[in-house]
């Protein structure tokens, strides 16, 4: 999957860039990272990435399908700071459903895929996983303050593609530094050869993500990877699981270094601190 992420030829389709046009072309597509097309359309000489060429300040000028990389105003990830508390929306973990169905694996990440059936329910809102993949270190920041590690469990929203948006919902897990930690070892001991895709055993198991307490940092942002499409619903739990030393350099071997996308400018929005209950 490592040629996914080069810099492709543009269709017209292509050139119509965002929004409905792109949403409608994007349906049934895989997700690289935090929702990026995986697409396979032939090959152009910049494959993204997080240093080089092809690093992050240089992904909008690589496609033009990027565009939003540098040009959208509800970036992710960013700084989770100056957030107000409130109650927020109810959340609901219904993780015990479909098994993952594959674990695949690109030289930047570990993506866990699954089938129908494992619902995150915020609100009113019901989203169902798409995959899990790890960050080496953090993408957010809790107060200017990075973590070793983060995982994503990205959601299709019932407004995503072929509803006329992207609409992502993603919940994000900060992982401190301490014991190892079974999920993350479940990456590390399930991950297939560079370029294939494998089973995924059952140590893949969602439900082990569920947080005792869902408070959680909301806010509007994006997918994290090109092309950093608006708009991600992101959950962003205040509780946090701990990861080893040991994993974490396992992991930075596996992604090829880091493979976070710096903070990004909050703009307009509002950050809440939400109770999710
Ligand atoms: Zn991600």
């Amino acid at each position: 999957m490592a040629e996914t992420r080069r810099n492709r030829p543009v269709s017209r389709r292509r050139l119509l860039a965002t929004g409905a046009a792109l949403a409608a072309g994007t349906a049934g597509l895989a997700l690289t990272g935090c929702g990026g097309d995986d697409e396979a359309e032939g090959a152009g000489p910049v494959a993204w990435g997080y240093e080089g060429a092809g690093a992050p300040a240089r992904w909008a000028s690589l496609d033009p399908q990027f565009y939003n990389c540098g040009a959208g105003r509800h970036q992710s990830p960013i700084d989770l700071t100056g957030y107000a508390e409130g109650p927020g929306e109810a959340l609901a973990f219904d993780y015990g459903g479909g098994a993952p169905e594959a674990i695949d694996y690109d030289g930047l990440f570990m993506h866990v895929r699954y089938a129908p059936g494992n619902l995150f329910i915020a609100g009113e809102v019901v989203n169902e996983v798409l995959q899990a993949h790890l960050h080496t270190p953090s993408e957010h920041l809790v107060d200017g303050d990075a973590f070793p590690v983060e995982l994503h469990v990205v959601h299709q929203h019932p407004d995503g593609p072929g509803a006329g948006l992207w609409g992502y919902t993603v919940v994000g897990v900060l992982f401190e530094s301490g014991e190892p930690d079974p999920v993350v070892q479940a990456f590390i001991d399930g991950v297939p050869p560079r370029g294939a895709e494998a089973a995924a055993g059952p140590a893949f198991d969602l439900a082990a993500l569920v947080p005792a307490d869902p408070a959680h940092y909301r806010y509007d942002g994006s997918t994290t990877t090109p092309p950093c499409v608006e708009p991600v619903d992101w959950y962003v739990l205040r509780e946090r699981r701990t990861v080893s030393p040991e994993q974490v350099d396992r992991l930075r071997e596996l992604h090829g270094g880091v493979n976070a996308r710096p903070v990004q400018p909050l703009g307009d929005r509002r950050i809440v601190l939400a109770r999710g209950r």
